[in-house]
């Protein structure tokens, strides 16, 4: 691919060390693939877990420094950050396309999407506002001030190879906190490309490393157990989640979590039918629906259920499964053969529980990786579907009759992260708006993802927020000063 970049040095095959760009010491490298056509695109260095100790011993020592920087110069890089982001953003693009396989439009949206969050967080430096509070007693000033908590290590997935790394880089460094981030084993490059970016903006050596790694394990261990580590922010599996919150008890580790969703999508009988088909499109089938905050559940009124059904067939019918680097391609290929097995096994489990096939239902020509996108009707709260994140192009199809069975249908998970409905009565917004259990409710909307809103889960999606000026309480920590004059 490095023929399609216009600057070919930002496909790195290096890690980004304390400043350096490094190989590992052992000679390590694993392989990234492309999942369209199952080429091995690049090499990256498979670094030890005492190489990562490297980049945190460095984060350590350079934190101090950056933390001392006003806001305002924090901003000034953060902001160089972000235009150079934007200036390669069709690089990035392609880049992303070749190693996460979604469609190059999509990919140029999280470019400017994951940009944004560098953007946003710059300028928040500038208001990392204290507070003062009258003393209790007359010799007493009170004054609440806010620090970075300190190194701050991520931990990311593949599905949005860059933004899930700026929400996080982006209100570490402008709190002042420093950056180590292990990017999914199946995207380094786009993590690579963007260290490429954020050096050349200026962030100083050791402020920010991206360590590449096979080992998952190990490095969450590292992030976990190296005491110069005060911060722990991941994306990922409500699984993996647990298994890292209970390693980072040790050491008493602020945590920010950004785990599973299993989103209902509901479609009331006065919904305007177009509007959520279209809602339906954009939140089942971007990323090929490999996103925390897809519709997993798809619940539509009796009234309007058939019409729905056929209207959703049609336009889902329209989409086109592809290379994502060719041109028209709506729906590229599943991130690796084992997401693919994830989708069959819940459309079979759905069949032989008793839905209907209404569309899809087999592989794509063009290889195992890639699924014709598929409707079921007829799905039911036993089903694999109704418990667990899908992760593919798979539209389960609930009937039901009530406001408060769907609203009882939607909150009985232990997940919590994304809803959406599709309403007209104003009543009934404002009520399931209230019920529904989730940290983020889009209303008569699909998409509801931008850098100056709170993104984050409640149950077992995660803990803390993303974005909004919200986003980057949880790099800092408050210390209560009182002065007696
Ligand atoms: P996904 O299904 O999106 O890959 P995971 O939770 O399995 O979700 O993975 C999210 C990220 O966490 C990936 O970068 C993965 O490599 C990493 N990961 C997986 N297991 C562990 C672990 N035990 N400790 C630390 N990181 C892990």
């Amino acid at each position: 691919i490095k023929g399609l970049l216009k600057t070919p040095s930002l496909l790195c095959e290096k890690a980004f060390v304390a400043g350096e760009w490094t190989d590992a010491e052992s000679g390590a490298t694993f392989d990234v693939v492309n999942p369209a056509r199952g080429d091995v695109i690049a090499k990256v260095p498979d670094l030890s877990r005492a190489e990562v100790a490297k980049a945190i011993d460095a984060a350590d020592k350079a934190r101090h420094h950056w933390a001392a920087k006003t806001g305002k110069e924090r901003a000034n890089i953060l902001r160089k950050w972000f235009d150079l982001m934007m200036q390669h953003q069709e690089d990035l693009a392609i880049i992303m396309t070749a190693e996460q396989g979604k469609p190059l439009a999509e990919s140029r949206g999280e470019v400017a999407y994951g940009a944004s969050f560098i953007e946003w967080f710059g300028e928040e430096a500038k208001r990392v506002y204290g507070e003062t509070i009258p003393g209790h007693q007359s010799d007493k000033r009170i004054t609440v001030i806010r620090q970075p908590i300190g190194v701050a290590a991520s931990i990311t997935p593949w599905n949005f190879p860059i933004a899930m790394i700026t929400r996080k880089a982006g209100p570490a460094l402008a709190a002042g906190c420093s950056f180590v981030g292990r990017p999914a084993s199946q995207t380094p490059l786009s993590a690579l490309a963007i260290a490429k970016l954020a050096e050349e903006a200026g962030v100083p050596k050791g402020v920010l490393s991206i360590v590449t790694s096979e080992d998952a394990s190990g490095v969450g261990k590292e992030f976990c157990e190296n005491p110069q580590v005060r911060k722990l922010t991941f994306t990922g599996s409500t699984q993996v989640g647990r298994i890292l919150l209970k390693q980072a008890a040790d050491q008493v580790m602020k945590c920010s979590m950004e785990l599973g969703g299993n989103a209902p999508f509901i479609v009331f009988d006065d919904a305007d039918l177009d509007a959520a088909v279209e809602g339906a499109i954009q939140c089942k089938f971007r990323n090929n629906g490999q996103t925390c905050v897809c519709a997993n559940r798809i619940y539509v009124q009796s009234g309007v259920y058939d019409a729905f059904a056929e209207k959703l067939k049609v336009a889902v019918g329209k989409l086109k499964v592809g290379d994502g680097l060719q041109d028209g391609t709506d729906l590229g290929p599943l991130i690796e053969p084992k997401a693919s097995d994830k989708v069959k096994e819940h459309l079979k489990d759905a069949l032989d529980k008793g839905a209907t096939l209404l569309l899809g239902g087999d592989e794509n020509q063009l290889g195992e990786q890639f699924l014709n996108p598929t409707i079921v009707t007829g799905a039911t709260p036993d089903m694999k579907v109704s418990k667990e994140e899908t992760f593919g192009p798979f539209a389960p199809l609930f009937k039901f009759e009530t406001e408060d069975d769907v609203i009882a249908m939607a909150n009985d998970t232990i997940f919590g992260l994304a809803s959406y409905f599709y309403a007209k009565d104003l009543s009934r917004v404002v009520k399931v708006q209230e019920a529904l259990e989730y940290g983020i409710v889009g209303v008569n909307t699909g998409i509801i993802s931008t850098e100056v809103a709170p993104f984050g889960g409640v149950k077992q999606s995660g803990l803390g927020r993303e974005g909004s000026r919200h986003g980057i309480e949880d790099y800092l920590e408050m210390k209560y000063i009182c002065t007696s004059v």
